[in-house]
């Protein structure tokens, strides 16, 4: 066992004792000064070294002794993985291993003497660790440095250079704390996630692909890119990845510009049926570029009306059909879409932006059997990065990359393909699999409420990790929901459901999703609390009083499940 020992002026006579004493009883000792008790010395300089050589795992344990042991003790408990405590007697030392596992042990030179100073540290250092309830509240110690790391990587960096701006990230991660966000687009990025967006590789231009770039000094990014791409065609089973591209909807231009030509025909889900807007949508440049020909879901039942798909299809001979969704919540069949398009002698894509996370999973089928092309955002259920990617087979492999560089992207995002490398490893995970189950479970969870609540869900259900709430027999729009949930603490965002009557800035509906609450750990029972309070909400909604108490209860949820286990006052 290597125990690092160190004092000030005024510790020096009982450190050398203590060196002595634990060399003499086979212990390595490092002795990290100071090394004479003649001048004065400052504390901190020896408790860093100390803290430092434990926390690093350079030392197993370490023994600090100043004057009264105060200083010693606040300096060595700035280090993450430290539990310094300062301790006066054998009783007190004992506690401090079997209770709090204390790693160093602080002592007060002026007020114990030499023989005190070694049973003290005989008892500790055999003194064992407890565990049971003392566990727990050494990981909460533990949860607590990983909100400091947090903080300290994006805060107070960024407040040397700029407090005003810290102060907003700062506020941002206060609000992701307080509120639920149920907006079906936005997940909780891991920490490594973060972190790798934060990266030196911000600094890099990469233009090209891995060994086959226009800028000197890529050899780091080679690797992390075809670590990238061959994470994204292991999760997926694709034949080629290309993580390039900026975002989803960049991902979306490439694969069009990849194998068709403006002015040609594609087939794709309408916006007013929760198509996306680069599935032609007449205000993106989609739309106005290619004859965009949009199907939609029936009437009667919220599905993908798979008949008029094929109607569409051969009345209109596009040369690409496009499935993939922003707010349908039901299984898409993509071998009945591949049979349309086989049928025409159509291209097909799937943009699974929303369902990535979920097909990684195996809790959607996965388009990649059936698409020529499958597009996606990494920031959605996958839980990464924002960004998007490209999968392909094989023969679109050349077009597919021409199309993201040179044709619509310079420089790839560097930094953002290593937080995507790290997410797909994420995604690859068991417990990954057990979250996107938990998400389906959860949004179901939500639905069987709002039945019983009287509301309409548009399809009868979800099979996904999201819902339209169908308001249109309800004397309320989207928008006042929007609003309503906004001031009890709940984010979702205002959606129009298919055959809205109302324009898309009122809406008839709203858009639930639950990958970021699950995310926070929250599995069925507090779904079906959120949609009771949502449903309660609704329905009291000129009530102040009640809604205010609505909204502590959401309060107190956020609080029980913290984002990055972040401890907060409420
Ligand atoms: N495709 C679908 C189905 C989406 O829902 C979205 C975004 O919501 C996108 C593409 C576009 O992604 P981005 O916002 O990264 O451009």
């Amino acid at each position: 066992m290597r125990i690092c020992i160190g004092s000030d002026h005024r510790g020096v006579n009982v450190k050398t004792h203590l060196s002595g004493f634990l060399r003499d009883r086979g212990f390595v000792v490092d002795d990290m000064g100071t090394y004479n008790g003649n001048g004065s010395v400052d504390y901190p300089d020896f408790a860093v070294k100390v803290a430092g050589a434990v926390s690093s795992g350079k030392a197993d344990y370490g023994i600090l002794i100043c004057g009264t042991g105060i200083g010693m003790s606040i300096v060595a408990n700035k280090f993450i993985g430290i539990r310094a405590a300062l301790v006066h007697d054998s009783e007190t030392a004992r506690y401090a291993k079997e209770h709090n596992n204390a790693n160093i042990l602080v002592i007060g030179g002026n007020l114990i003497d030499e023989k005190s100073a070694e049973e003290i540290v005989n008892v500790w250092l055999y003194s064992k660790f407890e565990g049971g309830r003392h566990q727990k509240r050494i990981e909460k110690i533990l949860e607590l440095e990983e909100s400091i790391k947090t903080r300290y990587n994006v805060v107070d960096i960024i407040g040397k250079e700029d407090p005003f701006l810290a102060s907003l990230i700062d506020r941002e991660l206060k609000r992701q704390q307080e509120t639920l966000v149920l907006i079906a687009s936005e997940n909780l990025a891991s920490k490594a996630v973060l972190a790798a967006q934060g990266s030196v590789f911000t600094n890099k231009y990469a233009e090209g692909y891995p060994k086959k770039r226009y800028y000197g000094g890529c050899e780091v990014c080679d690797e992390i890119e075809s670590i990238a791409i061959e994470r994204a065609k292991m999760l997926f089973g694709a034949d080629h990845a290309n993580v390039q591209p900026i975002s989803g909807s960049a991902a979306n231009l490439a694969a069009y510009f990849s194998i068709i030509n403006p002015g040609d025909t594609i087939l794709a889900m309408k916006l007013a049926h929760g198509g996306h807007l680069t599935h032609g949508a007449p205000v993106s440049v989609t739309g106005k570029i290619f004859n965009v020909i949009s199907y939609g879901v029936r009437k009667e039942d919220g599905l993908i009306d798979y008949d008029e798909v094929e109607m569409l299809a051969r009345k209109h001979k596009p040369r690409l059909i496009v499935a993939g969704a922003s707010s349908y919540s039901r299984i898409i069949d993509f071998k009945r879409f591949k049979e349309i398009a086989d049928a025409v002698g159509a291209y097909f894509m799937v943009d699974m932006a929303h369902i990535a996370g979920l097909v990684a999973a195996g809790v959607h089928p996965s388009p990649i059997p059936y698409a020529d092309i499958v597009t996606s955002t990494t920031h959605k259920t996958l839980r990464g990065p924002r960004g998007g990617f490209i999968l392909c087979k094989e023969e679109f492999k050349e077009k597919i990359d021409k199309a993201v560089f040179p044709g619509l992207q310079g420089g790839p995002l560097m930094h953002t393909i290593v937080a995507k490398a790290v997410a797909f490893k994420e995604a690859m995970s068991e417990e990954f699999k057990s979250y996107q189950r938990q998400v389906v479970r959860n949004a179901q969870s939500m639905v069987d409420v709002f039945h019983k609540e009287g509301f309409k869900v548009v399809s009868g259900g979800t099979d996904n990790h999201m819902f339209l709430l169908d308001l249109s027999s309800l004397n309320i729009t989207g928008k006042d929901v929007e609003t309503l949930l906004e001031s009890i603490n709940i984010v979702v965002n205002k959606n129009a459901i298919p055959f809205d009557q109302k324009p898309p800035t009122q809406t008839s509906g709203i858009r639930i999703g639950t990958p970021f609450m699950t995310s926070r750990g929250m599995k069925e029972e507090q779904a079906r609390e959120v949609a009771a309070i949502i449903s309660d909400a609704i329905k009291n909604h000129i009530n102040k009083d009640y809604l205010s108490s609505l909204r502590e209860r959401i309060v107190a949820l956020c609080c029980r499940f913290p984002v990055y286990g972040e401890t907060f006052k409420c």
